[in-house]
């Protein structure tokens, strides 16, 4: 990690000093430990909860995404926590995290707007039944699909991947290919590209590409 990356380690060292961190492979750091947090949203309750935690922060964040792995067994694994067939956390789509973060070297970005507010939603759901506090969105692969939708004004799967598709391309070529909203024009010639552009910033064109061939794996 650089140096502004180590800073933002002993923030959070200090911030949460149940974690520490843990010896790793060199694919990252590794913080474990309790994770004692306090939040609130708009017009609801308070919550103050802890959970083990391991949390990986990959070399190349931001342009790669923290694991995070409840490892206290305190969220249960029944299907309704939205934890992922690895273990890990489903802390929303990948591109929302991305967007969430990618602006930021100080991963306390990533604890503050990706990890707090999904825990905060666990412990809600723990003590208070009922949905996810913040709109669940189904889980896995569909859930992506809902989500990008969302992101990208697209309805249909295939416009999603397409678009992912183009972004994995340079903006010169993509310019040249049909635009994925279905106006029929290039998609340089097309308003929509200013709003893929938006994304290229967020991650690499091989992180675009891999990621459109995993969803089309899936349909
Ligand atoms: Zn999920
Ligand atoms: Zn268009």
């Amino acid at each position: 990690m650089g140096v502004l990356a180590l800073n933002s380690l002993s923030q959070f060292l200090s911030d949460y000093p149940g974690m520490s961190t843990a010896p790793y492979s060199d694919a990252g750091v590794c913080l474990r430990g309790k994770f004692r947090f306090k939040a609130d949203v708009k017009g609801g309750n308070e919550v103050e909860d802890f959970y083990k935690l391991e949390i990986v922060i990959p070399h190349k964040y931001p342009l790669a995404l923290p694991r995070v792995k409840e490892i206290g067994g305190k969220i249960p694994r029944d299907g309704n926590f939205h934890i992922n067939p690895d273990g890990t956390l489903c802390l929303g789509s990948p591109l929302r995290l991305l967007k969430k973060i990618y602006s930021a070297t100080d991963f306390n970005v990533f604890i503050d707007k990706c990890l707090v507010p999904y825990l905060y939603a666990v412990s809600y759901k723990l003590m208070h039944g009922g949905k996810f506090v913040f709109g669940e969105l189904a889980h896995g692969d569909q859930g992506i699909v809902d989500d990008y939708s969302d992101m990208l004004g697209l309805q249909e799967r295939h416009q999603i991947a397409q678009s992912l598709r183009l972004l994995g391309m340079k903006k010169r070529i993509a310019n040249k290919k049909t635009c994925p909203c279905g106006c029929g024009k290039r998609l340089g010639a097309c308003s929509f590209h200013h709003k893929l552009n938006a994304f290229r910033d967020m991650a690499p064109m091989s992180w675009f590409r891999a990621h459109a061939m995993d969803l089309e794996a899936q349909i």
